[in-house]
């Protein structure tokens, strides 16, 4: 019982740092194919001011808004 779960333990970490390997290629990929300053500009949200990088922001009416509650208040 005790070799079958330190097994599991194993299995584990392998599949955790798979998945984060995986996950740090896809970033690497992202930042490669997507025009960096785009993705990474700031804008303010129309309700509180807070800002956002446009990545975050979420747009309605052609206006940013930091969370769904700003978007939704109006
Ligand atoms: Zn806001």
């Amino acid at each position: 019982m005790f070799k079958l779960l330190v097994f599991g333990v194993i299995v584990y970490a392998i599949y955790v740092l798979y998945s984060k390997g995986k996950a740090i290629k896809n970033n690497i990929n992202k930042s490669n194919s997507k025009n960096d300053t785009e993705s990474e500009e700031m804008v303010e949200c129309s309700e509180c001011g807070t800002f956002v990088t446009t990545k975050e922001a979420f747009i309605k009416d052609g206006k940013y808004y930091c969370s769904k509650e700003c978007m939704l208040k109006k």
